[in-house]
């Protein structure tokens, strides 16, 4: 199948709420429940699949971005949100997670209108996904311990708090917009934290629509803030004096400097970041099942996901096997428009994106790599930004394509002999996300989870995420986890406190 043919804009497809909701623009900033314009400003989100505008956003400033930091601070700090009770506060999220689930085929639909992912996949990967977040976190509000220390010191009684950490500035990616906010909302509001979250310019709608539902369910005004715009928006939102912790998801290039920002002002900081994650298909594994996890692995989501399978190792005796599968399944994918029926992978998201990842392949070409499937896109100015599913087979070490992340749909695939040898070949890379193994035999599969440097390992299987379990990586991929236990105590610290028994 190839590329679907230009059309000039989706949104004659949408359902009357969705295109409602588009209508309804300019959309605002959302300060303490008020939807407002903020200094005027005003910015078009577009739409992957055809590259012409949706509708206007509000853009804020640093003035915008200190009224919301305000508004998030008078909650937290005179509001009734800190006060509530945590069983009210569980309410108030699940009551959200309701308003989310029942509102799936619009926030579907914006979703993959926004983002160029197509629609089935936004119904029933994206927003379940964000609604089971919420609730997981829900139970949580209830059972934030402290514990009694028995400390060495006579006669005192010690025990622990676990405040919430305040004000929290979240950042987030284009890549999964409604999932990303959810991950951010969750930990924070079940841990009492009160939110500014900056959507990226690319997706704005779905964060929008998460705020207005919001408001319907009832939180305090200043609990949760939104604020629309750029890199500038986002960094005036780092650089605010009263924001305590920042979550950020995005390029390590901008977590870097975050990271640093943070350092200097000593705020928590949490940081997801890329990866460039190696998959291992050794020679007993389950070939047909190896072969359709790997290529979802990289795929899915137009090779858009944080951890992407995008290093590919496979045993020297299937090599052939495995990459000339992967060739057909990528050449028969069916590419296009994000609302149109049967489409299985969308575009990238933006022009520059476009740019970048095609710039990556072109680059995989003059370093001597082959492509058994894909290859550079061309587009006329009229169309989306599609990116065929390319193979790159027997890649060397020090190529372009092979070190850095590419962010797109572009696997790279080498072979390998011996399990040593490949578990330092995955290793060789700055990033430390995600690693995936594909075996029969046990023992073989968990040495190479302990071999693997890296957040999270795949066992037969790729990008599994559950709210219960800890997401995130080691080295360059980023600093704390996302989901689980680990997720809260991001947002919380311990409070020690000593009682003389007299
Ligand atoms: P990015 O620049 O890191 O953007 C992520 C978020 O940070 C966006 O909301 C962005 O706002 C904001 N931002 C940008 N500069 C900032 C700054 N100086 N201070 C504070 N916030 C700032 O990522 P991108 O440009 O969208 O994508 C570039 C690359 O990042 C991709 O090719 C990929 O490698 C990586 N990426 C990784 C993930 C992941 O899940 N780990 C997700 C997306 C992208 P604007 O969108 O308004 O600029
Ligand atoms: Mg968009």
């Amino acid at each position: 199948m190839s590329t679907s043919a230009a059309v000039t804009s989706q949104i004659d497809r949408l359902s009357p709420t969705a295109r409602e909701f588009v209508e309804a623009a300019p959309h605002g900033l959302l300060i303490a429940n008020q939807w407002g314009s903020g200094n005027g400003s005003e910015f078009q989100t577009e739409d992957p699949s055809t590259g012409a505008p949706i509708c206007a956003v509000a853009a804020a400033d640093p003035a915008d971005v200190d009224r919301a930091v305000a508004a998030a601070r008078e909650a937290f700090d005179n509001g009734p949100w800190t006060t509530m009770a945590p069983a009210e506060r569980a309410m108030l999220i699940n009551k959200l997670a309701d308003l989310i689930e029942q509102d799936t085929e619009t926030l579907a639909e914006l979703e993959a209108l926004d983002n160029g992912k197509p629609l089935v996949m936004a119904k029933i990967v994206d927003v379940p996904t964000a609604v089971r977040h919420l609730r997981y976190f829900a139970g949580w509000a209830t059972k934030l311990e402290g514990r009694t220390i028995p400390v060495t010191t006579p006669n005192m009684f010690v025990y622990t708090r676990r405040e919430p950490v305040g004000v929290c500035a979240q950042i987030i990616p284009w890549n999964f917009p409604l999932m990303m906010a959810a991950w951010k909302l969750a930990p924070a509001l079940a841990a009492g934290c009160t939110l500014v979250l900056k959507p990226a310019e690319q997706t704005p709608l779905t964060a929008i629509r998460i705020g207005q539902l919001a408001v319907k369910a009832g939180f305090p005004p200043g609990v949760i803030n939104i604020v629309n715009g750029d890199g500038a928006t986002g960094a005036a939102l780092v650089d605010h004096p009263d924001v305590d912790k920042i979550a950020f998801t995005g390029s390590t290039a901008v977590g870097r400097e975050i990271g640093k920002k943070a350092g200097e002002q000593l705020k928590r900081v949490t940081l997801e970041l890329g990866g460039k994650s190696p998959n291992i298909i050794c020679d007993d594994a389950d070939l047909k099942a190896a072969i359709r996890g790997s290529f979802q692995g990289i795929y899915f989501n137009t090779g858009q996901a944080c951890n992407a399978g995008s290093r590919l190792f496979v045993h020297s005796s299937v090599y052939d096997e495995v990459t000339s599968k992967i060739a057909e399944m990528a050449d028969g994918a069916g590419v296009g428009a994000s609302l149109a029926e049967g489409t299985q992978f969308g575009p990238v998201v933006s022009a520059r994106q476009f740019e970048t990842v095609n710039g990556f392949i072109q680059s995989g070409f003059e370093e001597g790599a082959t492509a058994a499937a894909g290859g550079p896109a061309e587009r006329a100015d009229d169309d989306g930004y599609f990116i065929r599913p390319t193979l790159f087979t027997d890649v060397k070490p020090n190529m372009k394509i092979v070190r850095e992340e590419i962010f797109g749909p572009v696997l790279v695939a080498s072979k390998f002999d011996e399990i040593e040898e490949v578990a330092a070949a995955a290793n060789d890379n700055p990033y430390g996300l995600a690693a995936g193994v594909w075996t029969r035999d046990i023992g073989r599969a968990h040495r190479l989870a302990s071999l693997l440097r890296s957040g999270m390992v795949y066992i037969n299987a790729w990008g599994m995420a559950d709210p219960a379990a800890p997401f995130g990586g080691v080295k360059a991929s980023g600093i704390g986890r996302e989901m689980g236990g680990e997720n809260l105590d991001a947002y919380l610290e311990t409070k020690t406190v000593w009682t003389n028994l007299g």
